[in-house]
């Protein structure tokens, strides 16, 4: 890809919490299915990148996680491979309701179209070839073939806030059966405004309870605001920045 990933490697990196899981080495020693570590290589990835040697054990020790690192760093593939090694190491049901709303098992919100399509790609890639179902929902276009998929049926659905909530308020997707619930970008969702609707999602009442799913947030920054969110909507949850200092 041309980035130079070797340069995260000379940034402190400040972990806090609990019990922390070792960080891993490599995707090898990370414990992955066969199945996810051979996408990951097919991928072109070789080694994790700092935010990823931290954040895979974290998230597959069912823990909460607050991760905060640079744009560019590798955020993205450290809580969709971990996620995706749950999902199929532990497989449940695929519930739709009878009135055809459907009830992911993993949803992820950003804060823009694009970013939700670029999880929505990576997604797709690193489960190509599973049994894993996702969907995408993100505004500006018809709600339409955006809903057929859900409707079927999905694992993991990547949305943007807004138009989540237009498939929630329907009764189209509701959060009883989530595992996760990843909100990324963290920092641009609160400049956006998007704070109400990420409460009204987290506090929503077919949401799983705080300690029955993981919930992990991620954030290029960590400011006041976001250690905010952090305190109310995780549960003896990791900190982990990478080259951040205070907020
Ligand atoms: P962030 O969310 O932190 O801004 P991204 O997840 O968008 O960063 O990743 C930036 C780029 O780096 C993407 O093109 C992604 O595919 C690539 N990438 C991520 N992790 C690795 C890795 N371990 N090895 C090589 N490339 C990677
Ligand atoms: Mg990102």
């Amino acid at each position: 890809s041309g980035i130079n990933f070797d340069k995260f490697d000379a940034i402190a990196v400040k972990v806090s919490g609990e019990n922390p899981p070792r960080p891993i080495d490599s995707f090898e020693s990370a414990n992955l299915r066969k199945y996810v570590l051979d996408n990951i290589l097919k991928s072109g990835y070789t080694k994790p990148t700092p935010i990823q040697k931290h954040a895979l054990p974290i998230i597959m020790n069912g823990r909460d996680l607050m991760g905060c690192a640079q744009t560019g760093s590798g955020k993205t593939a450290a809580f969709l491979l971990p996620i995706i090694n749950t999902l199929l190491q532990d497989v449940r049901e695929l519930i739709v309701g009878p009135n055809g709303c459907a009830q992911p098992q993993v949803i992820i919100v950003s804060p823009t179209r694009e970013l939700t399509l670029q999880i929505f790609n990576e997604a797709r890639k690193f489960s190509y070839g599973s049994i894993l179902k996702i969907a995408v929902a993100y505004g500006g276009t018809a709600v339409r073939h955006q809903g057929d998929n859900i409707a079927r049926g999905c694992h993991i659905l990547v949305a943007t806030p807004g138009r989540l909530h237009d498939f929630v308020d329907r009764s189209r997707v509701s959060f009883e059966s989530v595992r996760f619930v990843v909100l990324d970008e963290a920092d641009r969702m609160l400049d956006m405004g998007f704070i109400p609707s990420v409460e009204k999602m987290m506090d929503h009442p077919t949401m799983v309870a705080l300690t029955e799913r993981q919930t992990l947030m991620f954030s290029a920054t960590f400011p006041e605001d976001i250690q905010h969110l952090a305190g109310r909507f995780l549960n003896n949850y990791l900190f982990v920045a990478v080259g951040i200092v205070g907020g």
